[in-house]
């Protein structure tokens, strides 16, 4: 799975950071998530908290915030969202394909930390469950 190869590179990477930083624990990780990025958030979410087990990032929270697939068209200036399959082509001239804007985001924006003497948050994290 696609996500799951993106979930362990998001716990590994905020590791290192924790292990520079001397940092003892995690409550927040927000990550971008292009539209034509191919990762699915629910399913990233899910495969976060498996990633997280055992590792500093245990019980952290995952925030995932989308962006928009956006591309402009050099001869005449337009710029439109490209949905998902992304449409390239320029609605007014036709001239051909766009230059892509953004989309392909994947990255960690925000990492919050707990401080060694916070209290353990007492909201129970809620199961994804398989339908
Ligand atoms: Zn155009």
């Amino acid at each position: 799975m696609h996500e799951m190869s993106v979930a362990l590179s998001v716990v590994d990477q905020v590791e290192q950071a924790a292990r520079s930083g001397g940092a003892h624990g995690v409550r927040r990780v927000t990550v971008e998530i292009g539209e034509l990025a191919g990762v699915v958030p629910d399913a990233l979410a899910f495969c976060f908290e498996l990633a997280c087990a055992g590792t500093v990032l245990e019980g952290a929270e995952l925030v995932t915030r989308f962006l928009p697939g956006r591309a402009s068209c050099t001869p005449c200036g337009r710029s439109w969202n490209t949905g998902m399959p992304p449409d390239m082509l320029c609605a007014v001239c036709r001239r051909g394909a766009g230059t892509l804007l953004s989309g392909r985001e994947l990255r960690i924006t925000e990492v919050h930390w707990s401080t060694p003497a916070a209290a353990p948050d007492p909201t129970p994290v809620p199961q994804p469950e398989e339908s």
